[in-house]
């Protein structure tokens, strides 16, 4: 008799992004009582299509929780002076409260000059050094959205966390290093799994958790995983098939459910939770700058 193997369950980030997005709703509700209305300024510099449908699902969702957005689209051809002059006006503006700069940027303009130009008290990306030094240290500061999503899809689906042994494919500062220190902070043991690791396979079947974001389609596959393993995915990848382009995460999706426990779909898994995230963030930073915060204290 042939068994057929229980297949992994979903973890449905839209669902849990929906939650996410109603705290947020009443956060702002909660504001607007005292008179405060949080507003996000969403700086686009250039033409790039996925930068477009990034900013303008991040500007719709917004609405929805009823944040102010104020978009600023900048020519391809802007000067890097010419960014961090509106970045100065948004920072001096006390009725701008988060700040985002839609990444990536044109080639002539310096990534880092820029993310360094926004206030920490206004980076809701969490990306700026003094909002990274903090996160280390476990202060309460602006965090990154992708991980701080991530975080949440673990804790709905695992409760406590502590003891787990997580292993985060990929260590770059958007999501891998912010990843792995939030782990670190929920009491986990955390491995980090890179280009140069040696036997990555062997290091990820150690793991009750898994967080894969590397940028390469479907490249985990059930033999990477300890049975009833947990999966993140923040893989996001354009793929060409007979039927025409399909969105597939990091992990072999079809493969990974066999031994998993638990894993995020690509779409509907951890892409809806980092918008969601973006805007819980504009209601901290707001929080954050109501109460004068000590840790934040402007420094521009
Ligand atoms: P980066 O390209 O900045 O980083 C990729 C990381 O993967 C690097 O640390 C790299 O290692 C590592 N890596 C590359 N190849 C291998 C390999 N063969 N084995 C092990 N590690 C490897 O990507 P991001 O972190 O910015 O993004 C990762 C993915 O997540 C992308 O698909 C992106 O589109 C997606 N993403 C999705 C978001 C969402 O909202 N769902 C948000 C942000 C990103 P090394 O450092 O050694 O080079």
């Amino acid at each position: 008799m042939s068994m057929t193997p229980a297949l992994a369950r979903d973890i449905d980030g839209k669902a849990i992004a929906a939650q996410v997005l109603d705290e947020v709703k009443d956060d702002v509700l909660a504001l607007a009582r005292q008179q405060v209305y949080p507003a996000l300024a969403v700086v686009l510099v250039g033409e790039d299509p996925a930068s477009q449908v990034y900013v303008r699902n991040k500007l719709l969702k917004a609405g929805q929780v009823g944040i102010r957005s104020l978009e600023h689209r900048l020519p391809a051809s802007a000067t890097q002076h010419e960014v961090l002059t509106l970045l100065d006006q948004l920072n001096a503006d006390p009725e701008v409260n988060g700040i985002l700069v839609q990444l990536p940027l044109p080639a002539h303009i310096d990534e880092k000059a820029v993310i360094h130009a926004i206030d920490p008290i206004k980076d809701v990306d969490g990306f700026h050094r003094e909002n990274v030094g903090g996160l280390v240290q476990g202060a309460e500061v602006l965090t990154p959205c992708t991980p701080s999503g991530c975080m949440r899809l673990l804790h709905e689906t695992c409760g406590d966390l502590s003891g787990l042994h997580a292993v985060v494919i990929g260590r770059s500062n958007i999501v891998g290093k912010p990843m792995a220190t939030l782990l670190l902070q929920a009491n986990c043991s955390i491995s980090v799994v890179h280009s140069r690791s040696v036997d990555a396979a062997a290091l990820c079947r150690l793991a009750d958790i898994v967080v894969v974001a590397v940028g390469r389609p479907q490249m985990i596959e059930a033999s990477w995983l300890k049975p009833g393993a947990v999966v993140i995915d923040v893989g996001i990848n354009r793929i060409a098939t007979a039927k025409g382009d399909r969105l597939v995460g990091d992990v072999d999706y079809a493969s990974a459910r066999t031994v998993a426990r638990a894993i995020t779909p690509v779409p509907g898994g951890v892409g809806p939770m980092t918008i969601a995230y973006l805007l819980k963030n504009t209601v901290i930073a707001t929080q954050l700058q109501r109460a004068g915060h000590p840790q934040l204290a402007t420094t521009l």
